[in-house]
């Protein structure tokens, strides 16, 4: 923890600003707060700079505080003191002049605030976090194949209960029950289930729709393990698949398979996404796919890299990305399969164990 810390400190004349503020709160979560400093409340501020580590936050944190960050200075607000005046004062009084805020990681009123209560100069400093979570640690990577073990086993418990007539609300409860008592922290998102033509909605919330024969049935669920989460989605199916449910399942798994062979350190977003493309092109299905082909994942489910067609993006040893083509198509379903992998010098390491062929249920 110091060390990530020390390394965005030594960032910082570069970005110049003289120390950088990372936001923390209810209204607007942040992941780089837990990263930089252990700390695990819903409300807080780092100010880090050279020489200088503060923890803001209030009374409630006091104990949790002191003890997740050993490392930090710590200053708890009065009861009814204002975030915004008292972080201006730690600027002053250190002097710091000028200030990166994270762009993504402020409302506008908040800004408004700091800048009403002055202090210091606030100015954008974005990424200076985000780019050193991409590279995964030893203990974070532990972390995440942890949690992406956690989905595997209640994934398998599951399938058990999956028969007519339960719903995809029982089913997405049982999974997350099955995550906790394997040792999930929490579920890393809100569990998706979605049966029959539901399928085709890539995001569904689960409905009391009941599982029927013939249904396909798409699962995209994650387990979080020390803050850091998993992702996967795999598809079963009600009875023995049809011939086009075979058809598209095998060519979804084609562009999966296809896209996971290309993964490397300098391999780009746009290789993979048109190496799958052109598997479900060959199907006659590529206009039935509807997002990226992947996203990295850690302390947040979406976190850099980005593997939307057209951003650019390059893996880089020690990312932790999913690989998930998908194909849907309105008022018959969906298939997706998702996989977790670490980038490695020698290709992807898969993180997860579950088969990715179709699973007949029911
Ligand atoms: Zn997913
Ligand atoms: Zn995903």
């Amino acid at each position: 923890m110091r060390k990530r810390a020390k390394a965005v400190a030594g960032a910082l004349d570069g970005a110049g600003v003289d120390a950088l503020l990372c936001l923390h709160g209810e209204g607007l979560p942040r992941p780089n707060v837990r990263y930089l400093s252990g700390f695990t409340g819903s409300s807080a501020a780092l100010l880090i700079a050279c020489g200088h580590r503060l923890l803001i936050t209030d009374g409630r944190y006091r104990e949790q505080a002191a003890a997740e960050c050993p490392d930090w200075e710590v200053e708890i607000l009065p009861p009814g003191g204002a975030d915004a005046a008292a972080i201006g004062e730690c600027c002053r009084s250190r002097g710091f002049a000028r200030v990166g805020y994270e762009p993504q990681g402020i409302t506008a009123g908040k800004l408004d605030e700091l800048r009403d209560a002055g202090g210091a100069a606030f100015v954008p400093a974005g990424g200076l976090v985000e780019a050193r979570r991409r590279r995964k640690g030893l203990d974070e990577i532990a972390a995440i194949e942890a949690a992406a073990g956690i989905v595997d086993a209640a994934l398998e418990a599951t399938a058990g209960l999956a028969r007519a007539g339960v719903s995809e609300r029982d089913l997405a409860l049982e999974l997350d029950v099955q995550m906790r008592r394997r040792g999930a922290e929490e579920p890393a998102f809100s569990t998706i289930v979605a049966a029959g033509p539901r399928s085709a909605i890539p995001h569904a919330l689960p409905s009391e729709r009941r599982l029927a024969a013939g249904d396909l049935v798409c699962i995209d669920c994650g387990a979080v393990v020390d803050g850091y989460r998993s992702d996967l989605t795999r598809v079963w199916v009600m009875g023995e698949p049809d011939a086009e449910q075979r058809r598209v399942h095998a060519a979804v798994l084609r562009a999966h398979d296809r896209a996971l062979a290309l993964v490397r350190p300098g391999a780009g977003g746009d290789d993979l996404n048109g190496a799958a493309r052109e598997e479900l092109a060959a199907a006659g299905i590529d206009g039935w796919w509807r997002h990226g082909i992947g996203h990295g994942v850690g302390l947040a489910i979406h976190e850099a890299p980005s593997l939307r067609a057209g951003t650019g993006a390059e893996l880089a040893a020690g990312d932790v990305v999913t690989i998930e083509p998908g194909a849907y198509r309105s008022g018959w379903g969906g298939v997706r399969i998702e996989d977790l992998v670490l980038v490695t010098e020698a290709g992807a390491r898969t993180l997860s164990a579950a088969p990715t062929a179709l699973r007949v249920i029911g």
